[in-house]
């Protein structure tokens, strides 16, 4: 797309802002620019709101942060009158959810449907964006705001003689509505990450066959899921946004009992009951069991070798079991999975596991594929490879700032933020959980409140002082790259080759790119940043005529 500016004949409709995405970002955003009064329309590619939970509608996909953390804070009564089932809710139980959000605040006029935004280009002269679409739109607003999703872009390796497979195939991350009907299939799972994970058993238990081709073994952990704890869910309700004004100062984004003890410093007696009772809890806080998990390599090896344990007790198959026990990275660094019974499928007669570190995928035939070692025959192939993460979405669009410096060029070495919210040189573009935020990290409904809030926050404080724009220094945004690196250098994740560091995409650059402080002492820092004066930004005043 070329650097444009409007012309006098092109009468493009104008908006104070553009919000990209309808998922739970792009959603509440419209909600609060409503209420500052700012007229905003929200494009989005799909025909429905709820972003990741409207595309990935997989066999087995639900949140594995627990339901009644994983919804919106912000309004108690919302809170109050929406009934979870159970503890990890479905994919199309949130997706009613996101549905009702949609409906209860009216949000739906202000959304364009099934319209994808190719590029958008800041016109210097006029101070505005402009916004152009898969359809021919062009639209002009003063601020541009990115909901676009830190996973929203699948991804399928570029296998030799995909195209040429006759049979059917699916990326998780962009299921058909209808569903899909396994029974008697032959099936080719590819990848055991998250979706992977929440799908094999239940593909297991339709498919006349199910192979399941793994490169990299995954922790995970029990959901230990069931139906919700109504004294628990009465209790939150209460006062849900007290709830989460607390999951605000946590680390993740999610209240609970912080680790006061290393790991290394209990007896091993101890450190094992320890761990067995969150394992038995079920889910992700097995990560904060102890305090150096993330930091300290011995420290986190009992941890691994712990979830190890687990993994070699519930697979029969010794050999199955070993090639399912994740090594040579530490634990928690690449995303840790939630599952039900994802082991134990392994048990099944019908399902087996493929080594493709072993022997790697060579070819997509007609029929099925070819490893190095062996030719495989399927009826359905189902992609399970994951995302372009947190900046897919941003630089599959044409995004152009000043003298038309392209995001993409921009971003070259990898992505360059400050606090993950705006770019220098892109001013009045903002950013929701983008690279240099906790974003992927935390509790992502956290996450993106936070973010919503403070850009709410800082357009009504432009309005206040009629200010025209605000962008961010670059002085600013080469110290925060540099302390969101030194951070990430002191934990363990950069030591896995995961996608938060971009390494599922041949040729990504290999930065770290969300923020690993945490999301109490990240919201602590937005918020000082605002009450110095949005200090790291320029602001400049309107010109009046
Ligand atoms: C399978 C799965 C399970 C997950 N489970 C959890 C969980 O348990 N807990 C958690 O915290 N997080 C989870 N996540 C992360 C999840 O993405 C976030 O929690 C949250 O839903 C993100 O909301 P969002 O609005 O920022 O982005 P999304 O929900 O990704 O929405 C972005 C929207 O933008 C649209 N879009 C993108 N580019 C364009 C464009 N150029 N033009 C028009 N529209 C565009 C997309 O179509 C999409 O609808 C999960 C992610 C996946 C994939």
């Amino acid at each position: 797309m070329a650097h444009f500016s409007p012309g006098p004949n092109d009468s493009p409709v104008t908006f104070d802002a553009i919000i990209v995405g309808a998922g739970f970002a792009g959603l509440y955003m419209l909600h609060r620019l409503r209420g500052l009064g700012l007229s905003a329309r929200v494009i989005e590619a799909g025909d429905g709101v709820g972003g990741t939970w409207y595309w990935n509608r997989y066999p087995g996909a639900r949140c594995d942060i627990e339901s009644l953390e994983y919804q919106y804070g912000f309004d108690d009564d919302l809170a109050r009158e929406w009934d979870w089932t159970e503890r990890y809710a479905t994919q199309p139980e949130i997706l009613r959810y996101a549905n009702h959000v949609a409906d209860r605040f009216n949000l739906r006029p202000d959304i364009q449907f099934e319209t994808r935004v190719i590029g958008a280009a800041f016109d210097e002269q006029a101070h505005r964006w402009v916004v152009e679409t898969d359809r021919g739109d062009r639209f002009v607003a003063r601020f541009c705001i990115m909901a676009t999703g830190c996973l929203s872009v699948s991804r399928v390796p570029g296998y030799a003689g995909l195209e040429s497979f006759e049979g059917d195939r699916y990326h998780t991350g962009a299921w058909p509505h209808e569903g899909v009907d396994f029974s008697g299939k032959r099936v080719a799972v590819i990848g055991t990450g998250s979706s992977a994970i929440q799908s094999i058993p239940i593909i297991a238990a339709q498919a006349k066959q199910l192979v399941v081709f793994q490169r990299t073994p995954n922790f995970s952990i029990p959901a230990m899921n069931g139906p919700i704890d109504p004294e628990l869910a009465a209790r939150l309700k209460e006062n849900y946004t007290e709830h989460r004004r607390v999951a605000r100062t946590t680390a993740g984004g999610v209240a609970g009992q912080a680790p006061d003890k290393s790991a290394l410093e209990v007896s091993d007696e101890e450190r094992r009951r320890r761990y067995e009772e969150r394992w038995q809890r079920g889910g992700l806080t097995i990560g904060g069991t102890f305090t150096d998990i993330a930091i300290n390599p011995a420290a986190n090896e009992t941890a691994a070798e712990f979830v190890r344990s687990k993994i070699r007790e519930i697979v029969k198959n010794p050999e199955t079991a070993e090639l399912l026990c994740p090594k040579g990275y530490p634990f928690a660094t690449k995303r840790l999975c939630v599952d039900t019974n994802y082991f134990e499928t392994f048990n099944r007669d019908n399902v087996q596991l493929v080594d493709i570190r072993d022997a790697p995928i060579e070819e997509i035939t007609p029929t099925g594929l070819r490893t190095a070692k062996a030719a495989y025959e399927f009826d359905v192939i189902v992609f399970a490879t994951g995302f372009d993460a947190m900046t897919g979405a941003l630089l599959k669009m044409d995004i152009r700032g000043r003298n038309g410096l392209s995001l993409r060029s921009k971003w070259e070495h990898g992505p360059r933020t400050y606090l993950g919210l705006q770019v220098a040189g892109f001013p009045n573009l903002f950013t929701i959980t983008g690279p240099g935020s906790p974003s992927v990290l935390s509790n992502m409904i956290v996450s993106i409140e936070q973010h919503v809030d403070w850009i709410a926050g800082c357009l009504e404080f432009m309005q206040q002082r009629q200010m025209e724009t605000i962008e961010a220094t670059t002085d600013a945004e080469d110290a925060w790259v540099e302390h969101v690196n030194a951070v990430a250098e002191h934990t363990l994740y950069p030591l896995a080759n995961s996608w938060y560091i971009g390494a599922n995409i041949p040729g990504k650059p290999r930065v770290f790119m969300p923020y690993v402080g945490g999301v109490g002492v990240y919201g602590r820092k937005c918020e000082e940043v605002a009450a110095n004066g949005y200090e790291g930004f320029r602001l400049e005043a309107r010109v009046l005529a």
